[in-house]
């Protein structure tokens, strides 16, 4: 019986101490940081003792949300609950706040995981579609679904609603706002600062995209507490592993890589979107690390999907209405 890296000896392309990879894939498609995570987060999670691993972690991930607090400005860790993932978050959100049968609102296009948990809950999707510049149109905000949830920036556009749009959307609105700011740190400007404003509005944050750390599956929210203490509620006992809770914790610690690489990443998406405009496609400024790059023409966008994944470059191809002529494409590195 093979064990660790033993087991990975066959495997094409393995280097002992190395990571296996699949050879020369360049992988665009699902929005993953090109650069690694801060030095400081391979440090930690090296330095976790066996007793950690042995015993449970902490159940409400204390000092990780403490530790959040600090950073983001908030007033406590009362104001913050951390996630196996934003997804964690979003499912626990319907949990806490969705009745079956209830209806759930989002612009469309949006995260395709929405729906996905809001059937599971037999709940509705609401799809209310975005203007043709990828804002929020009137009808949104008439609405009576009982939450809503939106991508700002969204996704899969790139697009951010406006400050003012989000107020107005905060102050209308009945029910709780699910602000879902996965791509936020690639943003000019967020709405962290909304939940003291607001009473309804949650503020979801992930550690995949600007902190480079996917695999390690940690996120968070910032609401009011009495929205804390009902999320709480309803998540799994140890939802936040001990390795997750001590690299998050590292990951805030290091700013100074935290902006270089988000600051490569809005370089390169820059030099990106201006390099597709150059081409023929059409590509709304992105506040993200993707573009949605239009396209009309032969070859179909389609053809260009499955053409560019013959030469194993792998972007992403949505066969849904409004988006069967674009590609999502990640920002990769220069
Ligand atoms: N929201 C949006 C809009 C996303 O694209 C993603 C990542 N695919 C998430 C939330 C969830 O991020 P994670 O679970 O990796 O924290």
């Amino acid at each position: 019986m093979k064990y660790g890296r033993e087991i990975l000896k066959g495997v094409e392309g393995y280097v002992p101490g190395e990571q296996p990879k699949m050879k020369n894939i360049i992988k665009l498609n699902t929005n993953e940081n090109p650069y690694p995570p801060s030095p400081r987060v391979l440090q930690a999670v090296q330095d976790i003792s066996t007793e950690m691993l042995r015993k449970y972690p902490d159940p409400v991930s204390l000092r990780l949300r403490e530790a959040i607090a600090e950073h983001y400005g908030v007033a406590g860790p009362e104001w913050v609950i951390a996630g196996n993932g934003m997804d964690d978050i979003l499912a626990m959100a319907i949990r806490a706040f969705v009745d079956p049968g209830d209806e759930i609102l989002s612009p469309y296009p949006t995260y395709t995981l929405y729906e996905t948990l809001a059937n599971l809950h037999g709940a509705k999707m609401q799809y209310v579609d975005l203007d043709g510049e990828y804002q929020l149109p009137e009808q949104f905000y008439e609405s009576n679904a009982r939450m809503c949830f939106i991508p700002r920036p969204n996704a899969p556009s790139g697009v951010a609603s406006g400050q003012k749009a989000m107020e107005r959307l905060c102050r209308e609105f009945k029910g709780l706002v699910f602000i879902d700011e996965a791509y936020a740190d690639f943003a000019d400007d967020n709405c962290l600062g909304f939940p003291r404003a607001f009473e309804n509005a949650i503020v979801g944050r992930t550690f995949s995209k600007s902190y480079a750390l996917c695999g390690l599956r940690l996120g968070f929210a910032i609401a009011r507490p009495e929205i804390i203490s009902e999320l709480m509620k309803v998540k799994d006992s140890y939802n936040v592993n001990a390795i997750a809770q001590i690299a998050g914790i590292a990951a805030l610690d290091d700013r100074e890589h935290f902006k270089s690489i988000v600051a490569r990443i809005r370089k390169n998406r820059e030099w990106l979107t201006q390099a597709l405009r150059d081409m023929g496609f059409r590509v709304p400024d992105s506040q993200t690390n993707f573009v949605l790059a239009h396209w009309k023409g032969t070859p179909s966008a389609k053809e260009i999907f499955e053409a560019l994944r013959a030469r194993a470059i792998i972007v992403r191809y949505f066969s849904a209405r409004r988006l069967e002529n674009a590609l999502r494409i990640t920002i990769g590195s220069e």
